[in-house]
C-alpha cells in the first residue's frame, strides 16, 4: 500500500471510489496478480509497450477487477490500451460464453479504426478455443450491411467497436444483439454524453440488458455533467484522474 501511494505521488493520480484495487507497476505484475493469458502478454511485448503509463498503472488492475471505471487522463498518455488490454483479457477468460462480450463506443470513425488496430494487434494469433480465433471487428459500413443482411451471425464476434449511430442503427435493425454484452466502454465520454450524443448513448445503454454490465468511461476531460452522469448510471464507480504537471 505504501509503493501503491509512492506510485501515485509519481504521477499526481487522484483516485478515488470504495476498496479501490492497488496499481500495478509493471505489466508483469499482471502475470503474478491475475491469471494473465501468455499470448497476451507476448503481444504486448511484440507491440513495444514495456512500461505501464500512469492511467495504465491504475485502469488495468481496476478493470480485471471487474470495477466500474471513469477514466481522466491527458490525450496521448495511453488511455487506448488501458481499456483494451483487460477487455481483452476478460473476454478470453469467458471463452465458452458465446456472442458479443465487449463494445466499445467511440464518438469518430477515425478513431474507432484506431481502437480496432490496437485491439487487433494485441488479440493477434490468440484462439478462444482450438478452431475459434478471438474475433474483433469495426462496424464499418459493409459489416453493418451484412449483418442486416445476415450474411454474417453476429455471434461470430467477441469485441464490437462502433459509433453510436451505426451501432444504433443495426440494433434497431435487429441485426445485432447486444444482451450478451458483459463490458461496455465508452471512450472520449465527454463528448458521448455531451448534448448532440447522450441520448444515443442513452440508448445503448438500454440496449445492453445484462444486470451485471461492467461500464468504462474515458476521457481527458472531465466537465461536471459527466461525473454526474457516471455516479447516476454506475454501480461504486472508481474514479482515477492522471494530473499533467502544466495543468
Ligand atoms: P490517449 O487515448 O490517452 O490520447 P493513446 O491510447 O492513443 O492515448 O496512446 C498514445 C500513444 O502512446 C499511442 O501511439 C500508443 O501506442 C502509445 N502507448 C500507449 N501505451 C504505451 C506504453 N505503455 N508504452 C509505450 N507507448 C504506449
Ligand atoms: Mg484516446
Amino acid at each position: 500500500a505504501e509503493e501503491a501511494a509512492q506510485l501515485r505521488k509519481s504521477y499526481m493520480g487522484n483516485v478515488s471510489g470504495e476498496d479501490v484495487p492497488l496499481p500495478i507497476g509493471s505489466f508483469e505484475d499482471l502475470v503474478t496478480r491475475f491469471q494473465f493469458d501468455s499470448r497476451l502478454l507476448s503481444n504486448l511485448i511484440e507491440s513495444h509497450f514495456t512500461e505501464p503509463t500512469p492511467i495504465q498503472c491504475e485502469g488495468i488492475p481496476m478493470a480485471l477487477h471487474g470495477r466500474d471505471v471513469l477514466a481522466c487522463a491527458p490525450t496521448g498518455s495511453g488511455k487506448t490500451l488501458a481499456f483494451v488490454l483487460p477487455l481483452l483479457q476478460q473476454v478470453i477468460q469467458s471463452r465458452k460464453n458465446e456472442g458479443l462480450k465487449g463494445l466499445i463506443i467511440s464518438p469518430t470513425k477515425e478513431l474507432a479504426s484506431q481502437i480496432f488496430k490496437e485491439c487487433t494487434k494485441l488479440g493477434n494469433k490468440i484462439f478462444l478455443d482450438k478452431k475459434r480465433p478471438l474475433s474483433i471487428a469495426l462496424l464499418s459500413k459493409s459489416l453493418s450491411a451484412k449483418l442486416k443482411n445476415k450474411i454474417v451471425s453476429d455471434k461470430k464476434y467477441d469485441i464490437i467497436i462502433s459509433t453510436p449511430l451505426r451501432l444504433i442503427d443495426v440494433v434497431k435493425h435487429e441485426a445485432l444483439n447486444l444482451s450478451s454484452v458483459k463490458h461496455l466502454i465508452f471512450d472520449e465520454a465527454d463528448k458521448l454524453f455531451d448534448q448532440t450524443f447522450v441520448e444515443q448513448a442513452d440508448s445503448i445503454l438500454a440496449s445492453c440488458r445484462d444486470p451485471q454490465l461492467r461500464k468504462t468511461m474515458v476521457s481527458a476531460t472531465v466537465p461536471s455533467g459527466l461525473e454526474e452522469i457516471a455516479q447516476s448510471i454506475m454501480l461504486d464507480p472508481v474514479r482515477i484522474i492522471i494530473g499533467h504537471k502544466e495543468a
